[in-house]
């Protein structure tokens, strides 16, 4: 199965699945007091600058985060996870620079594969920091995956630059035809995640209004989930 599969299991069970341990002790609280990096070593820095981009284009797109966040950096998101938010807490695990790296040349035709491992480790920030940002969007069932996810990974692809997120852009124009939500069901998101996050950046992309959609997602007047049977 595609190694990222894990972070589509719903919250408890994934961090249950993704115990971490910290790479290194420090603390690094990033100008603005808002981002907290654990265990950045020297890349700390770089971590709290791609934090505050990442915020701002999600604010920008009706998806404010409002509250502090901490990053940790670990080597411990086992199951195949690459990144992981913990509502709780509101901490993002994520993996060293290198770990990414190291996906990326392994899976040169993931969705993700043409990009470099600082431009993926910034999109997954961005979709963990959605995440984060969608804490307050209500939620009628146990969980609400589908809509959670179709948000982060439209999040993550949308804010890549233009030439990252070519390959996405051609997907939508050449699929054939307007991509339904029909298509962004949890049984999708499980069995390939891969056409998941293809049909969510399409699905958003093709919207008239592509920000007012996340501000009805955030609101609650539209969901992709349905109950489970
Ligand atoms: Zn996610």
């Amino acid at each position: 199965m595609y190694p990222v599969s894990a972070k589509h299991l719903p919250r408890l069970v994934a961090a249950a699945l993704c115990i971490a341990a910290p790479v290194r002790a420090e603390d690094f609280l990033c100008p603005g007091g808002t981002v907290l990096v654990q265990g950045g070593g020297e890349r700390a820095e770089d971590i709290c600058e791609a934090a505050a981009e990442a915020r701002a284009q999600l604010a920008s797109c009706n998806l404010p985060v409002t509250q502090a966040v901490t990053v940790e950096v670990t080597l411990g998101l086992s199951g195949g996870c690459y990144g992981l938010y913990h509502c709780d807490d509101d901490l993002i695990q994520l993996l060293p620079l290198s770990a990414y790296s190291g996906f990326l040349s392994g899976h040169p035709d993931s969705p993700f594969g043409h990009l470099d491992p600082e431009a993926f480790f910034n999109s997954v920030l961005r979709h963990e920091l959605a995440h984060a940002a969608l804490d307050v969007m209500p939620c009628p069932y146990d969980g609400c995956p589908a809509t959670q996810e179709f948000v982060a990974y439209a999040m993550q692809i949308r804010f890549l630059s233009e030439a990252e997120r070519a390959p996405f852009d051609r997907f939508a124009t050449e699929t054939g035809g307007p991509v339904t939500s029909d298509s962004l069901n949890v049984l999708v998101l499980m069995m390939s995640p891969e056409t998941f996050l293809r049909n969510a950046h399409a699905y958003l992309s093709q919207q008239e209004d592509p920000c007012g959609l996340i501000s009805e997602i955030v609101e609650g007047d539209v969901l992709f989930d349905i109950p489970f049977r």
